[in-house]
This record gives C-alpha cells, structure tokens and sequence, in this order.
C-alpha cells in the first residue's frame, strides 16, 4: 500500500504525529507503517530529528493568523522539502513524487507532510485545518467533512462541549430568574 498524496492521508498523519510527538526513531516507523506508509530505508534518529523540525514547522501552519500567512509558511515547508514533481513506479503502480529519489526516510515524510498539506489545503479549502474547539483540548486535526466546518477533533470532545455549554446556558438562567426575584 503507497500513501497516495492527493488524499487525506498525507496531513492526518501529520496531526497524529504533532498530537503526539514521535519519541524514538522506531515509534515513528513504526506509526508511518500503521498509517501505510512504505519506508524503503530503515529510520535513524537523524530522521526522527528532520521529522520533529518539520512536525514544527508544520504546527506553526495550524495556527497561522490568516490564509495569507497560512500559504507563506507552506510555501516555506515546499521550498525546504519538496522537488519538482515526477513519475515512479517503484512500489508497482504509477504515481507521482516531489522529491528527488534516494532520499533518507526523514527527507521522504518530509515533503509528503508539506506537499500534502498543500494538496490538502488548496483541495479541500484554506481553512481546513484547525485545533479542537473543546476548550481544554487543543488536538489538532484535517477537516476532510462534507461541509468543512467540522469544530471538534473527535464525538468525545463535541458530546463534552455540549454537555458544558447546556450547563452554562442553565447557569445563565437561574442568574436571570434570581435577579427577577430580587
Ligand atoms: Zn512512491
Ligand atoms: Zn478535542
């Protein structure tokens, strides 16, 4: 199975690797293979190193002020990372890599992460990625819904805030019904 760039799968392993930091050069093969990501070349801590530089570099496109700074700093990942596009069919079917061949497993996610997030973000809409609105969650994820105003990184965290804010909203009303009785 090949990642296949133009999908989501690219920049929510992104998200999964900035929402929990990879710690060892094997945990991060390890999470790429489970993503179905095929590495060529054994991961080393070098690698681990380029990916945790990008994964910052990658949350710093997250939090971005505006669409216009947001584009900026991929343009950056792009320029760091990324070669011109070409064919390859060494993992058996056609398909296209930015980068140039031989790279070492760090180099390789690398620029999947940031040409990924392009595709993703110019695809899908500027805004379509984002951190949890739960307040005390601030898990990032991909909107890759229908509508793309998907709020929450998971049900759990919607099911809370919901929970919270019906809370508050009755809160409000006994304020109001108490100040009616004074
Ligand atoms: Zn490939
Ligand atoms: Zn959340």
């Amino acid at each position: 199975m090949h990642l296949n760039p133009y999908g989501e799968d690219a920049v929510n392993l992104a998200a999964d690797l900035a929402n929990r930091r990879p710690v060892t050069a094997g945990e991060l093969a390890d999470r790429c293979r489970a993503a179905g990501l095929v590495l060529e070349h054994p991961v080393t801590p070098q690698d681990l190193d380029r990916v945790r530089a990008t994964l910052e570099a990658w949350v710093r496109v997250v939090d971005a002020a505006d669409d216009r700074e947001r584009a900026e700093l991929v343009n950056r990942m792009l320029a760091e990372s990324a070669g011109h596009p070409r064919l390859t069919d060494h993992a058996g079917g056609w398909h296209l890599h930015y980068r140039d061949d031989r790279q070492p497993p760090g180099a390789v996610l690398s620029a999947l992460i940031s040409v990924g997030t392009a595709l993703h973000l110019v695809g899908r809409g500027m805004h379509r990625l984002r951190r949890c609105a739960a307040g005390e969650c601030a898990t990032i994820f991909a909107d890759t819904s229908r509508t793309g105003r998907q709020r929450y990184c998971s049900q759990r965290c919607a099911n809370r805030d919901a929970v919270r804010r019906h809370r508050a909203g009755r809160a409000g009303n006994r304020s109001r019904d108490s100040g009616k009785a004074d």
